[in-house]
C-alpha cells in the first residue's frame, strides 16, 4: 500500500484529551494508478495517531472490479507492513526480490528497516478483492535494521467463548504467531457467531477494534461497518456481539499492544525520527539510490514520491 495523503492531515495530529467511546470514521480515498480500489483509512485520524505501535489502517472492498489494485513500486522506512485478506488474491514483489502470492488466512509481513521497495497487485478471479493493510512503526533499535519480507500460511486459529480466532501479528490468550515483531503487540482477525464472545484483554495494552462485515456491538458501544473503536489502557475484556439471526459470521479485527511513547514522523510512506531523514529518503528514492534497489514486476511502473511540505516535519 501506498499513501497518496501526502503528508496532511497526519503532521497536523497534535496531543489532544480523547473523548470515550471513541470510534473512528474511516477517510475515503482513491487507490489508483488504474481503475482504484476505495480505500477507507481509519488510522492514523485526526483523533488518533496510532493504537500501540500500528499507525496505519487502510480497509478496501470488497470489489469485483477487473485489476482493482495496482500499486505500482514505491518505498518504505522505518515501518513493517502487514497484509491480511478477506477475499481475492493480491501479489507482491519487492527490492528483496521476494514475489509471492497472498490470499485469504494467510500473512504478509514486509519489514521495511532502513528500506525497501514494492509493488502489489490484485490477481482477477472469481472471489472479489477484500483486506486490510496496516502498519507498525519499528522501534530506534529496530528501524535501521535489513528489510525483510515473510509470508505465512500456516497461523494460531483457536476458539475463544463461541469466537474464532485467526491470530497473524503477536500474541494473545498465551498463543504466539511466528511472525517477528518488535514491540509488544496483537493483530488477530476475530468472527463472532451467536450471541456474543467474551475477549479477555492485557490492562496495561490499549487495543482497537475494526467492524469489517457487519455492524458490531462491543461492550454497548454500536460500532458501524468499517469503524474503528478504540479501547484505551485499563479494559480487563470485551465483549463483542454480532447479528444473532446472521447465517455467516460477523468478523472483526483486533489490533492492540503496549502504547508506542518513541516520537517519530511519518511521512508519505516513510517513517523517520526527524524532517531532515525524511528529506534524506525522498532524495534518495527520486534518485534510484541503492538503499531501494530496483526490481521486476508485471506492471514496471514507479510512484514517484510528492513535493515535501513547505513547513519542516515535527516528530510526534
Ligand atoms: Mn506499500
Amino acid at each position: 500500500m501506498s499513501n497518496l495523503e501526502a503528508g496532511a492531515p497526519i503532521e497536523d495530529l497534535t496531543e489532544k484529551v480523547i473523548d470515550l467511546p471513541l470510534i473512528l470514521e474511516p477517510r475515503e480515498l482513491k487507490l489508483t494508478t488504474r481503475s482504484g480500489v476505495t480505500i477507507k483509512r481509519t488510522l492514523p485520524h485526526r483523533d488518533l495517531k496510532k493504537i500501540g505501535p500500528w499507525c496505519f489502517l487502510d480497509a478496501y472492498g470488497p470489489t469485483s472490479e477487473q485489476g482493482a489494485m495496482q500499486v505500482a513500486a514505491h518505498p518504505h522506512t522505518g515501518l513493517q507492513t502487514v497484509t491480511w485478506l478477506f477475499s481475492g488474491r493480491v501479489v507482491h514483489h519487492d527490492s528483496l526480490g521476494s514475489s509471492s502470492t497472498i490470499q485469504p488466512g494467510e500473512l504478509n509481513l514486509m519489514t521495511a528497516g532502513r528500506g525497501i521497495a514494492h509493488s502489489e497487485v490484485s490477481s482477477d478471479g472469481d472471489a472479489p478483492l477484500q483486506g486490510i493493510q496496516l502498519w507498525v512503526v519499528l522501534p530506534d533499535f529496530a528501524r535501521g535494521r535489513n528489510p525483510d519480507f515473510q509470508h505465512f500460511q500456516e497461523l494460531p486459529r483457536f476458539s475463544q467463548d463461541g469466537a474464532e480466532i485467526t491470530l497473524f501479528m503477536g500474541e494473545i490468550l498465551g498463543r504466539h504467531s511466528r511472525a517477528t515483531t518488535y514491540s509488544p503487540l496483537v493483530g488477530a482477525e476475530i468472527k463472532i457467531r451467536g450471541f456474543g464472545s467474551e475477549i479477555p484483554l492485557r490492562e496495561d495494552w490499549e487495543y482497537g477494534v475494526l467492524a469489517v462485515s457487519d455492524d458490531v456491538d462491543v461492550d454497548g458501544n454500536i460500532v458501524a461497518k468499517d469503524r474503528l473503536l478504540y479501547v484505551p489502557r485499563g479494559r480487563k475484556r470485551l465483549l463483542i456481539k454480532g447479528k444473532t439471526k446472521a447465517c455467516r459470521p460477523t468478523t472483526v479485527v483486533l489490533i492492540g499492544g503496549e502504547p508506542f511513547d518513541e516520537k517519530f514522523v511519518m511521512w508519505w510512506n516513510f517513517i523517520g525520527r526527524s524532517h531532515d531523514e525524511i528529506v534524506e529518503m525522498r532524495n534518495q528514492w527520486q534518485s534510484c539510490d541503492e538503499r531501494f534497489p530496483h526490481f521486476y514486476d508485471s506492471i514496471e511502473g514507479r510512484i514517484p514520491a510528492p513535493e515535501m511540505p513547505h513547513t519542516r516535519l515535527t516528530p510526534r
